[in-house]
């Protein structure tokens, strides 16, 4: 697969990079609503973004930050949990790598003899050093590390508590900035398949705003739909879409560093592919498809980590 070519390469990123500069199939239709535009009253409140883990805003939430502050917007980005992955500390222990020739390792080679067992150390802290490289690269204004030990995939009642504490996190901020717009995951859609179920943290964080909005806590809140690179072809990714942002070539070419931040071999830095190692298909699809998915929330909305 070849190298793609992107003008400003940060230091240190990995030439071995496979993440593709697939050609662009024809884009969405914006929608015309009020979902469409970014308010111009809204100038100088922010719009706050929750990725749930590390990667999230890169594959899905980069081209509407980019939009935002392009607005004159104010952006601050979330991350909620701490992203606790032992899947991505077993990968990075093995050799020979499951990505074959993709890996960005030098021989492809990394027996990095992580923990794979919670919490995780060195896995959160590789995640969050991208994170932050990421996050450098959109520009935002402020970035906010809940640190939430992530219990999604608990009991019942750890998942409904792990909900409650999010929604603790977003009516602080909520409180501390009124008039902010707050953007979530469409964890309720969140998932690689459309028969399995949704990823438990993605959903945890549309309940928090769920709950939230039915309260009357949260107003004018937006949800991105991550998993569509994954899950759907891309002529099928906007399929019930409210708003397909048509992300301009300066911001993709941001979206797309945020994306190689997940993507770099650089141990001086604490950058170990861990992201690629992860999601390496989303992370390629997301870089070949300058388009977002943006959803209202669905009247039918259910709650509960349910299917
Ligand atoms: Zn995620
Ligand atoms: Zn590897």
């Amino acid at each position: 697969m070849a190298v793609p070519h992107h003008g400003a390469v940060p230091t240190g990123l990995s030439r071995r990079s496979v993440l593709t500069a697939a050609g662009l199939t024809a884009a969405g239709v914006a929608f015309q609503g009020s979902l469409g535009a970014v308010s111009a009253a809204a100038a100088t409140t922010p719009a706050i973004f929750y990725s749930p883990h590390q990667d999230d805003e890169a594959i899905g939430m980069a081209g509407s930050i980019l939009e935002h502050k392009a607005a004159g917007r104010p952006v601050y980005l979330v991350l909620v949990s701490k992203g606790e992955n032992g899947g991505i500390a077993q990968n990075l222990n093995q050799t020979p790598c499951f990505l074959g020739d993709k890996c960005s390792a030098p021989g492809h080679y990394h027996e990095l003899g992580w923990q794979e067992t919670w919490p995780t150390p060195e896995v959160v802290s590789g995640r969050t050093s991208e994170f932050n490289v990421s996050a450098k690269a959109l520009g935002v204004d402020k970035v906010i590390n809940l640190k939430l030990s992530d219990t999604a995939y608990g009991t019942d009642g750890e998942y409904d508590a792990f909900v409650q504490q999010i929604m603790g996190k977003v009516r602080a901020l909520a409180q501390q900035y009124p008039g902010a717009s707050h953007k979530f995951t469409a964890g309720w859609l969140d998932t690689t398949d459309p028969t399995k179920p949704t990823n438990a943290t993605h959903k945890a964080c549309s309940d928090a705003a769920y709950w939230l909005m039915k309260n009357g806590e949260l107003k004018d809140v937006r949800f991105n739909h991550i998993y569509t690179y994954e899950a759907f072809s891309r002529d099928q990714r906007d399929r019930g879409a409210d708003y397909v942002l048509n992300i301009p070539s300066s911001h993709m070419t941001k979206k797309r560093a945020a994306i190689l931040a997940y993507n770099t071999w650089d141990p001086n830095r604490n950058l170990y592919t861990a992201g690629y190692h992860s999601v390496p298909t989303m992370l390629e699809e997301a870089y070949g498809d300058p388009r977002e998915f943006v959803y209202a929330l669905p009247s039918n909305y259910k709650p509960g980590r349910g299917n």
